[in-house]
Order: C-alpha cells, then structure tokens, then sequence
C-alpha cells in the first residue's frame, strides 16, 4: 500500500517516503492563545488529527509536535501596537501570561471534547526564547540579517540574491511582491518591505519583552516556528501542516529562515487545510463571522436552529477533504446527523448478528476494505472513505433483514476493520461515550466540591450533594482510597 500526500510545494500529490523508514515527524503550528478557538481553528486541528491518527493506523511511529504561540504574533507584521497578547491583556485588564493560561486552557478543552489526540510535543513560544536568539544570530553571521534600531530582520532580496527562491511555496514572484508594497509600507527600519521580523525591540509600553543581543525585545512569530520545529525534528524532518492561510507569509518564512540557517529544506511534505466557511464568507474572528463550540453546542446561536453534539460536528468536518473548503450550515449538520446516526446504528446491529458460514452473496469484504484503505491512502480522502463505509452499513442492514449471509470469518474482519476505521482512525465517538465521559468529570467535580464542604464541617451541603446525587440515581461510596460513585 502507497501513501500518497498533496504536497502543497510540489503542487501535486507525491508517493510519501519518510526520511527514516517507519517513522514520521510532524509539525503543525498551534494556536495563537489570546482568546477562544472559534470553530473554523478547530477545523484545521481535526484535520490534523485524522492526518495523525491515520498515519499511526498505518503503522508509522509518529512524533507530532504542534506548538503553543504565546508570544510575538502581531496582526501586521510591522506595527509593535498590533500585538495580540498585548491588546487583549488591556481589553482583559490581566496578566499577558494570565490570557496566555486561560486561552490554553480553553483550547485544550475544546480539542478534548472533539475527541482530539494530544500531540507527543507542545512546546511554547516563551519556552523556547533562547533557541529563537541562537537562530537570530546565526542568521545575521550568515548574512541573512541585519539589525535596525534594536530589530532584527530577515533580508529576503539577499536571500534570493544567493541563488534562493523566497516565494516558492506560495508561487509568489518576488519583483511583484516588491513592485506591489514598496508604496505601502511606511517600516523605515527595513531595508526592503518583504523582509520579515526575526526579532522586534519592545516599546516601553510593550510588556512581554525578553533580554537579548540587541536589546529588549521579543521574537517574531515564523523564527517560533523554525525554532521548535528544528528542536524537536531536526533541520530536515517530513510533514509540516497548518491552516491554507499560514502559506503565506507564515510558512513562505519558515522555508527561508530554515534554508539560510541549515542549508537544507527544512520540511520535506507542505500540507495545508482548507478553511471552514459560513454564509460563505471565511470563520474569523476579526470579521465577527464566527461561531465558538460551546456556542454550537448549546444552541445559543442565531445561526443553527438546535444545539450539535460534537460527535456530529466532527463527522461533519469529515465529511469534506481536508483540502477543500467547507461552508458550515444547518442543512449540512441536519445531514450528518442523520449519517452519523445510521453509521453508528450499523455498528451495534452488527453486534447482534449471528454469522452462519453460507457462502455470502452480493458484497465482497477484501474488494471494500481495499477501497477503503485506497481512500485513507489517497491523500487521507476522508469523504470517499466514508462513502464506502456507507455501502458497508447498507450490507449490515440487509444481514439484519437476513437479506444478505456472512461467514464468521468475514464477519470478525468486517467488525474489525470497521471499528478501526469509525473509532481509531477518523476519531468517532457515539453520543453515549462521549456523554459518559463529561458526566464522569462532572461527578468527580461533585465529590470534590462535596469533600470540601466536609473539610470546612458544612455537613448540610454535603450531605445535601449526597442525597440529591441518590435521589437522582447516584449512589456515592466512601472508602479508603476515597470517594467512588455507583450509577444505580
Ligand atoms: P491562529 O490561532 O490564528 O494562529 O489560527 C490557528 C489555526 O486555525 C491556523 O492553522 C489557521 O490557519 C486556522 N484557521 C483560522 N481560521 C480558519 C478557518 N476559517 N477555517 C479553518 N482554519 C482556520
Ligand atoms: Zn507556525
């Protein structure tokens, strides 16, 4: 079986060959953790996560590292009065470390509740300030950068002056670029507009600021990138990915700072998600055309007309190639859930049927898992991979109409393979699991809430949490190793 990738350098699929045979290292870039994941950012990070989980089914050793920005991501490159952190710490009146933790806290838990695997690696922004001042200076010795008025900058014409092409993975011209924004930018600091910060003095206002060679300051947001990346997958490693809108100039940078430290490509397979729309008009924040998950899950939106469950947004997303773009909307969730509905009603009925070793008729099982797997494999082309489950959900009603026969060595391969491919590979979870898991935790709030009323001796709120929690089923036993629960 050959693993075909979309790579968005070569501009076509190419027949995936790691560097080191049966491992795989991957980066995609994090969040920028200044205020809560809308649903378009928890898009790009289930298609990650299908990418990752199927590429573990595969049988790849995968170390995934996906980074934490919580530093240095302005909205203009060239404006220090435009760093996130900073404007929300204002708006916020906290901590620019307190927004960090609350916003890294809260994607967390969304991830969670979309059933998202934790990657092996989440590295921080801040937590990698010297690795970024190292890269800095080996760029300026190199002749790659230079300093202004306490920044450092990338110097993209000396860069494609050596015979690099800077515009590469975008397909950008680099006269054009130039020809387009020298008017533009006002940035006396830079030689050229196109050159990028590495590093950026901090303003007295600016409170996130580091000591460095050239001053206080804080890094740039694609040297971030280039730095964890490289720490933990080497100068060269296999699957970059990230959001279609991080092409440029977010990844374009990367490829540069990583050819002109190393002298190598740093990244060998370029993925990129496509976006997820609504009223066809790209999710951003910055628009205000955006929904959070909570929002869609609790029905307070104006925008679909009953709460989903994550289980069905997720089926949903996969619903769509991961290249593609996908526009969200009432109708489209109506339709997965009831897909998703029928998908995992197969799954138990399958449970219950009896094989019988008649020779079955009308559906070849090695014929469908080979379609499958040419899905998973072609470019992790969910939708096609779930069309095909359907014809296999179709095959287990008629078994359960005792229309169709089974052996029972088909049947245990049927079962299996179908459960590898709903559970482990594109990461479903039935309502109930999902639901179990979130009452466990609410319980477990309940116990805790409980043992601290004991502590202080407010024994009527703690035999009140007990006995509501009987009342409603809920049987709470205390022992030795602590509190239990029994749902009755
Ligand atoms: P940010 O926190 O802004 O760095 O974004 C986190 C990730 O979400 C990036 O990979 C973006 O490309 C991605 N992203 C932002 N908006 C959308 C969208 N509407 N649909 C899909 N992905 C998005
Ligand atoms: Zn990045």
């Amino acid at each position: 079986m050959q693993l075909k990738i979309y790579n968005s350098l070569a501009g076509e699929k190419e027949i995936f060959k790691p560097i080191l045979e049966g491992n795989i290292g991957m980066y995609v870039c994090g969040p920028t953790v200044y205020s809560n994941v809308h649903l378009g950012n928890v898009r790009t990070f289930l298609s990650f996560d299908f990418i990752y989980r199927s590429l573990k089914h595969l049988g790849y050793k995968v170390r995934y590292v996906r980074n934490i920005t919580d530093a240095g991501h302005l909205t203009d490159d060239g404006d220090v009065n435009n760093d996130r952190f900073v404007k929300q710490t204002r708006l916020e009146k906290l901590e620019p470390m307190e927004i960090v933790q609350k916003y890294t806290v809260d994607f967390h838990k969304v991830l969670d509740l979309f059933n998202l695997l934790p990657p092996n690696i989440e590295p921080t922004a801040t937590g990698h300030i010297v690795e970024q001042i190292e890269l800095t200076q080996k760029l300026i010795e190199k002749g790659f950068a230079y300093e202004s008025n306490g920044s450092v900058y990338f110097d993209v014409l000396e860069y494609n002056r050596r015979g690099l092409n800077y515009g590469e993975l975008s397909k950008r011209n680099i006269e054009e670029l130039f020809a387009n924004t020298r008017d533009l930018d006002g940035q006396g600091e830079k030689k050229n507009p196109q050159d990028f910060a590495l590093w950026k003095k901090a303003s007295p206002a600016h409170i996130m600021r580091w000591n460095s060679p050239w001053g206080e300051g804080f890094p740039g947001w694609h040297l971030e990138c280039t730095a964890m990346s490289t720490k933990y997958l080497g100068e060269t490693f296999d699957i970059h990915g990230g959001g279609m809108d991080l092409k440029f100039p977010h990844h374009e940078c990367e490829i540069a700072q990583g050819k002109a430290c190393n002298d190598a490509s740093p990244v060998n397979y370029w993925m990129h998600a496509n976006m997820l729309t609504m009223n066809s008009q790209r999710m951003s924040k910055s628009t205000g055309n955006y929904i959070l998950p909570m929002q869609l899950m609790t029905g307070e939106n104006d925008f679909f007309e009953k709460p989903f469950h994550p289980s069905i947004v997720r089926f949903c997303f996969l619903q769509a190639h991961y290249r593609s773009v996908l526009d969200i909307s009432n109708d489209a969730m109506l339709a997965s859930e009831k897909g998703f509905i029928r998908l995992m009603e197969a799954i138990k009925v399958l449970n219950n049927i009896i094989p019988n070793d008649e020779k079955q008729s009308g559906f070849n099982l090695e014929e469908w898992k080979n379609k499958a797997y040419d899905a998973l494999t072609d470019d992790f082309n969910s939708p096609v991979l779930i069309a095909h489950l359907f014809e296999a959900v179709k095959y287990i009603f008629a078994l359960n109409d005792a229309k169709e026969t089974i052996s029972t060595k088909d049947f245990e391969e049927l079962k299996s393979t179908l459960n590898a491919l709903v559970f482990d590979v594109l990461g479903l979870q039935t309502i109930e699991e999902n639901n179990n898991e979130k009452l466990d935790q609410t319980l477990k709030v309940l116990i805790e809430l409980r043992n601290q009323a004991r502590k202080s001796k407010n024994f009527d709120l703690s035999d009140q949490i007990r006995d509501k929690l009987l009342a409603e089923g809920i049987e709470l036993k205390d022992g030795r190793d602590g509190t239990s629960y029994v749902l009755n």
